[in-house]
Parts: structure tokens; C-alpha cells; sequence
């Protein structure tokens, strides 16, 4: 393998392309679309002299590797940002007594319909919500997603693709194969301590229901993908409805 090696011009540039994505996304407000554009809309928020330079950045780090860096998952595609994207709001979470409203999230059609009807039988079975903290993210935007967790881990690329999935081989930008990283009304998973999902009765109920409408857990304790243990990520595949 030849190591990718990050050069500090490309340090400044992806410090500031990060900075510049995240002040359009404040300035949405919750509501931020940003994660839904795709790449020309990605960088015409860049003004006409920084966009050669962004676009040459993102089209250089989309060749990274990840399979040089020990990921194993397989690569599904860039696939097109889908024109019926749902958008699900006013998720309210409970979090020690004070009210959280989710900011709203995008996701393919199919698997909402899907969710809709697991999250019905679910209120049934516990007579507790299931919410969506993060479903549909564009390839462009999962781009980005992985330029600010580079500049958070020091640009270390083999610690980050630990933790993000490069475009084209994460699940949140695959609609065929929607992932949905869920969260119950507490709030769990929390950022604090994301792995005892697994020690609440959402996610026990989910692993022996969530297979009936198509949801599967993607990544399981030691799976072969090489990816760490998320217990709060669940993909759906309609061909697996039961
Ligand atoms: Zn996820």
C-alpha cells in the first residue's frame, strides 16, 4: 500500500472547507439540507476562486483507499442524491428531564415507509418511540463528514476511516441499502457512551423484530467489515422483508 500522505496545504484547505460548510449549515438553522447536496451544490457554496482548488481537493481524497487501511466493507457505488428523500421532524427526546428536538433528517422512501411501520409496532410492544438521529447523507456530504473528523483526529487518516466511511462505501449514502442510526427516547445512544444501546430495550426489541420489515444490524461486535461495533446502526433492504 502507498501511504496517503496529507500535506499542510491540503491541512489549511480542508480546515477551511470545513469551516465554510459548517457556518452554511448554522446558517440553516436545524434544518440544514446541506447533507443532501450533492457535489456541485457542495461546492457552489465556495466563492468562484476557492472552487477549483475545493473541487480538486475532494476529487483527490475520494481516492483514498480505505481498504489500504484496514476497512474490509464492501464498496456499493455513487449513487445519485434520490428526488423523493422524505424529511422526518419534530423527534423529541427526553434527555435528564430536558426536551431535545432532533434536527430534521432525510431518508430514502422506501425504507421510511418501512420505519414508519417498525416504529407502530414498537410503540406497541414497549409503548416507547423509536427515533432516526441520522439517516440519508449525500457522497459529497459524507466527503465533508470525513474532512471534519480528519481535522478532529489531527489529520490522521487511518484513526478517521476507523469511525467514517468513505463516499461510496457508507450505507447513509446508499439508498437502496438505508442505513438509520437510531436513538430511543432517553437519547441512547449517547455521544458519552454510544455502545449501551445495546443495553436498552429498543435495541433488544429491534434485534428480534427489526428483520420482519427489512432492517438488519449492519455492524455487529467483531464483524468481518472491519468496522467498529454500532449497535445503534440498522440498514434496510426491501428484498429482505419478510
Ligand atoms: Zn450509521
Amino acid at each position: 500500500m502507498s501511504p496517503f500522505i496529507i500535506a499542510d496545504f491540503d491541512k489549511n484547505l480542508i480546515a477551511s472547507v470545513v469551516d465554510i460548510i459548517e457556518a452554511e449549515k448554522t446558517r440553516q438553522g436545524n434544518a440544514s439540507r446541506v447533507a443532501t447536496y450533492d457535489f456541485d451544490g457542495l461546492y457552489a457554496l465556495f466563492s468562484e476562486e476557492q472552487r477549483p482548488s475545493v473541487e480538486a481537493l475532494f476529487e483527490k481524497y475520494m481516492k483514498i483507499d480505505p481498504l489500504a487501511y484496514g476497512f474490509k466493507g464492501e464498496y456499493l457505488g455513487i449513487v445519485p442524491v434520490p428526488a423523493d428523500l422524505v424529511t422526518l421532524t419534530d423527534q423529541k427526546c427526553i434527555i435528564a428531564g430536558n426536551e431535545k428536538i432532533i434536527p430534521p433528517q432525510f431518508i430514502a422512501r422506501d425504507a421510511y415507509d418501512a420505519y414508519v411501520k417498525m416504529n407502530e409496532a414498537m410503540q406497541a410492544a414497549l409503548g416507547r418511540p423509536l427515533f432516526i438521529e441520522s439517516a440519508y447523507r449525500s457522497p459529497a456530504y459524507q466527503m465533508f463528514v470525513l474532512f471534519y473528523y480528519l481535522k478532529q483526529n489531527d489529520f490522521d487518516i487511518a484513526k478517521t476511516l476507523k469511525r467514517v466511511a468513505m463516499p461510496g462505501y457508507s450505507e447513509h449514502n446508499y439508498p437502496p441499502k438505508q442505513a438509520l442510526d437510531v436513538m430511543n427516547v432517553d437519547g441512547s445512544s449517547t455521544d458519552e457512551e454510544p455502545f449501551k444501546f445495546d443495553e436498552t430495550a429498543e435495541y433488544q426489541w429491534l434485534t428480534e423484530n427489526a428483520g420482519r420489515f427489512g432492517f438488519t444490524m449492519s455492524y455487529p461486535k467483531d464483524n468481518p467489515k472491519g468496522i467498529m461495533y454500532e449497535p445503534w446502526h440498522w440498514s434496510f433492504d426491501s428484498r429482505t422483508v419478510l
